[in-house]
């Protein structure tokens, strides 16, 4: 039988990496609901870590079956449902793992399926949303059963542990814009001179400008001239003044290969996606030995580990934040082929509260790329994209908080 393989962005491995679930841990079921929202039902189900799951349907009555692996729930339920669904039943499979079995009341296609990261109180959950379809549709899922695996094992999440809100108060949200290098760094210098901390900080008006226009964010740029700033100082300018974002926008050069093209977007980790981004975020971080003083290692173990847990639950934002930056990045520019999305250990997104991503516009060092970032419409252009992912971005989060 076919298998469909979903690409679910929630379900990449690194945004749940950093810890290992423990062997023998049985993530489990907190609770489950389906709300009728008009256009879509949702099933909910939420979880103290995400699983992998088999997804396929069956006819006469119209069903669909989801199957959980190493999912428990010690009050298995069945209830009566919402919109397009009729009742749901869950009981525990004959090894291991869970299955739910959804009544239909017709036809349905999956409109999305997804998980959603915790947040605070709030555990993991999977997401089904359901839209009215036909025979044909719904036959296709009944010969080709969507398998959903996660790459990595997820982190469990501690429930009952309630953190602080990041801030009283709904004002509107502080995006804070970092204009990557300045003063004596001037970051890489392109292939006809043109140099980082100039682009840096041209993108980073202009996207200032952009947000301030629609009225809806507090804009804070870590630097508006062409100062020397160190890394750390970047990161604690940005938590100062309460920023519930933090973009980082750079350039990028490669030495000896000048047909390497293409923008990229960042996110934190301990292990560089690949060795190139391994020696990206070496040349990066360099740039505070130019102020002389390096990191300090200020770290008691206590705080490390409080910084890691807060650290996780803020790169889970920050992997959805740098998605978003990508998908719409690559309507004003070429992305950088395989993989735009990368994970590297810039200390500039080492914030442990602030969802934070780096951009390398383009290579300096591709003659193309360079000229383009020079260019004020195409540097228009690569803002405008970013404001976009801005929006998205609260879109999403407002959405939810809402579910
Ligand atoms: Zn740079």
């Amino acid at each position: 039988m076919a298998l469909a393989m979903v690409a679910i962005a929630g379900l990449a491995a690194p945004l749940w990496s950093g810890a290992a679930a423990q062997d023998g841990d049985q993530a489990t079921v907190v609770d489950a609901r389906v709300g009728d929202h008009g256009d879509k039902t949702r099933f909910v189900l939420e979880v103290t870590a995400p699983r992998d799951f088999l997804l396929h349907a069956e006819l006469a009555p119209h069903r669909l079956i989801i199957e959980f692996e190493d999912l428990g729930w010690p009050d298995a339920a069945s209830a009566g449902g919402a919109g397009m669904i009729r009742g749901y039943e869950c009981t525990a499979m004959q090894l291991a793992g869970m299955r739910c079995v959804l009544t239909l009341d017709g036809p349905a296609a999956v409109r999305d399926i997804f998980y959603l990261p915790a947040t605070g109180t709030v555990p993991f959950r999977f997401v089904l949303d359901l839209e009215p379809s036909d025979d044909e549709t719904f036959a296709q899922l009944v010969s080709t059963p969507v398998r959903a695996e996660l790459e990595a094992d997820p982190v469990p999440v501690a429930l009952g542990i309630p953190l602080p809100p990041r801030r009283p108060g709904s004002q509107a949200p502080v995006v804070a814009i970092d204009a990557g290098h300045g003063g004596i760094d001037p970051g890489a210098i392109g292939v006809s001179g043109l140099y980082e901390k100039t682009v840096t900080l041209s993108v980073a008006l202009l996207l200032r400008d952009m947000l301030e226009a629609t009225g809806e964010y507090e804009v804070f740029l870590t630097r508006d001239d062409d100062t020397f700033l160190r890394l750390r100082d970047r990161v604690r300018l940005a938590r100062e003044a309460d920023a519930d974002l933090f973009i980082s926008l750079h350039a990028d050069s490669t030495e000896g290969d000048s047909i390497i093209r293409g923008a990229s977007v960042y996110t934190l980790s301990d292990r560089a996606s690949d060795q190139e981004a391994a020696m990206l975020a070496a040349r990066e971080n360099r740039a505070d030995a130019l102020g002389e003083i390096a990191l300090d290692p200020d770290d008691d173990m206590m705080a490390e580990i409080l910084i890691d847990l807060s650290q996780r639950l803020t790169q889970n934002e920050s992997n959805l934040l740098a998605e978003l930056m990508v998908e719409h990045l690559g309507e004003a520019t070429r992305l950088l082929p395989n993989r735009a999305h990368r994970f590297a250990g810039f200390a500039v997104l080492k914030a442990p509260d602030v969802p934070s991503v780096l951009i390398e516009m383009g290579y300096l060092s591709n003659a193309e790329d360079e000229a383009l970032l020079a260019s004020e419409a195409h540097q228009q252009a690569i803002a405008g994209s970013i404001a976009d992912a801005i929006e998205s971005y609260f879109t999403w989060l407002a959405d939810l908080q809402r579910s």
